[in-house]
């Protein structure tokens, strides 16, 4: 019967270590969506700039530049030359599942 207070502690703390799991596995869950979200808005940019026509100024998915398209299935800005950002873009996939699997061994 002495014992009744001892459980309900331990009672408590499991209740509070539970509760701690549920938080990182909410947060755990929040960066894993908006890592998502980050790859579909780069999708429909680039979606929007391959719609537009030779001439038109659009946004660079990768980066964000505003460019002038100087070929009529360009999707990616051409600063460098070397077509950094359309294969960056190409890579962010591989990238972002890099990074969230780094979090969840945490
Ligand atoms: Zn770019």
């Amino acid at each position: 019967m002495g014992y009744a207070r001892g459980d309900g502690a331990i009672d408590a703390e499991e209740y509070e270590s539970a509760r701690e799991a549920i938080q990182q596995a909410q947060e755990a869950l929040a960066t894993a969506s908006s890592g998502n979200m980050t790859r579909n808005i780069m999708r429909t940019l680039k979606e929007t700039a391959q719609a537009a026509p030779k001439g038109a100024t659009v946004e660079c998915p990768t980066c964000n530049t505003m460019f002038t398209k100087n070929h009529p299935r360009q999707a990616f800005c051409n600063k460098d030359g070397q077509h950094r950002c359309k294969t960056r873009y190409h890579n962010t996939a591989t990238e972002q599942r890099r990074e969230r699997s780094l979090r969840f061994m945490r």
